[in-house]
C-alpha cells in the first residue's frame, strides 16, 4: 500500500479504540464499518456511545487513512 510509504512511525499501521487520545490530525477510518472520520491531534475518538455499530460483536477500530496537518 503506497500510503505507508510516506509515514516512517506505528501512526500508520495503529488503531484506535473509542475515547482514545487522537495522536496526529487527520482522516480516519472505522475498520469496522467504514465511516470516517476527521480529528485533530488533542482530541479524542468519539465515546462508544458515539460510533456503535448495530452488531456489537465488529469492534469500533480507528485507523489513520489521511493526515490533514502537519503537526
Ligand atoms: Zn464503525
Amino acid at each position: 500500500m503506497a500510503m505507508a510509504l510516506l509515514g516512517d512511525s506505528d501512526e500508520w499501521n495503529l488503531s484506535y479504540e473509542f475515547d482514545a487520545a487522537v495522536p496526529v490530525s487527520g482522516i480516519y477510518l472505522c475498520t469496522g464499518c467504514g465511516k470516517e472520520l476527521t480529528a485533530r491531534k488533542g482530541e479524542r475518538f468519539p465515546h462508544q456511545n458515539q460510533h456503535r455499530h448495530t452488531d456489537f460483536k465488529i469492534p469500533v477500530h480507528w485507523r489513520l487513512v489521511l493526515k490533514t496537518a502537519v503537526n
